[in-house]
């Protein structure tokens, strides 16, 4: 199918996409096309009007201050994955990155788009989640900083407003003492995942503290099993693998039932808490 007509405009500041948002109604922004053009060609959406912000300078750097390292909103997935600060200083986004769709889609597809789009099976909002990570945001008010606890609100809602743009995202940066683990299934490989877990912990002694496992693809947002994370923490993995009873209730989707789904997210589990001791990078 042909997308509805809209009209197109290339901002070349942050101001000016905010704006043009403000000032124009159905209003969309387009980052790398990858969701949105796929969305308008369905018709699933048809906005009056779309906002190119590729054009807006500062907004694809990779940068290390503070402990922290801040992936702006225009830094593609490509860019991303040959990365050497997030091999180094985010490994657990490293890995989940080439689970991310396909190498054409991921030459365009932006993080920042990834993280509005907030698709429920998508990588990189588990992974914010599972790193304690924050999303800046700049709207008509200014700018504000947005805990991924606080930034997921249901399925394809965020905390953006129809005024907002996401900047850029921050995710502390690993230390000796960090220990990641991911895994998805998916029906091929580039498919969105019928069931993920991104999981981040820090060692302490022979065992973990602040185990974190947000997992994707069971709910409408990315979502934490805190029971599990406490048996994990005491290196209880049998514990971890049951509590998941408690702490999922997928529902059945087209890819599949939740009874399916919670037992792959049982067998991700397993595998890893067999991941979860290895070192970052
Ligand atoms: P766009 O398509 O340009 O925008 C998506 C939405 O986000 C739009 O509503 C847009 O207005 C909004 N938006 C974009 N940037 C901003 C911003 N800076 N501030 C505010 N709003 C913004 N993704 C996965 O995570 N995992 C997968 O396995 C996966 N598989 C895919 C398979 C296929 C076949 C396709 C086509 C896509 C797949 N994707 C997958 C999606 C892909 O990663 C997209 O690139 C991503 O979801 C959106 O990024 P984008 O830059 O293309 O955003």
């Amino acid at each position: 199918m042909k997308p509805a007509p809209f009209a197109y405009a290339k901002a070349r500041s942050l101001d000016e996409a905010i704006g043009l948002l403000a000032t124009r109604s159905e209003a969309r922004l387009l980052a790398g096309g990858q969701s949105l053009l796929a969305s308008l060609n369905m018709r699933l959406s048809a906005p009056r009007i779309l906002i190119d912000i590729n054009g807006i300078a500062g907004l694809n750097t990779i940068v290390k201050t503070d402990g922290m390292l801040e992936i702006g909103a225009l830094v593609r997935h490509a860019q991303a994955e040959r990365s050497r600060d997030i091999a180094e200083h985010a490994p657990l986004i490293a890995r989940a990155l080439p689970h991310i769709a396909h190498p054409a889609i991921r030459n365009r597809g932006t993080i920042g788009g990834s993280i509005a789009f907030a698709d429920p099976a998508a990588e990189l909002p588990a992974c914010l989640l599972a790193l304690h990570g924050e999303i800046d945001v700049t709207g008509p008010k200014g700018k504000r900083t947005v805990k991924a606890e606080d930034f997921f609100k249901g399925l394809f809602e965020t905390a953006l407003g129809p005024q907002d743009v996401l900047t850029a995202i921050r995710v502390p940066a690993a230390t000796a003492q960090s220990r990641v683990g991911f895994a998805e299934f998916a029906m091929r490989r580039g498919d969105y995942a019928m069931v993920g877990l991104a999981a981040s912990a820090r060692a302490d002694g022979k065992g973990l503290a602040d185990v974190r496992l947000a997992y994707f693809g069971v709910g409408a947002t990315p979502l934490r099993a805190k029971q599990a994370e406490a048996a994990l923490a005491d290196s209880k993995v049998d514990a971890a693998i049951a509590a998941l009873d408690n702490d999922l209730d997928p529902p059945d989707d087209i890819q599949a039932t939740g009874a399916a789904k919670k037992h792959l997210a049982k067998v991700l589990l397993r595998r890893v808490a067999r991941q979860h001791l290895e070192t970052r990078g």
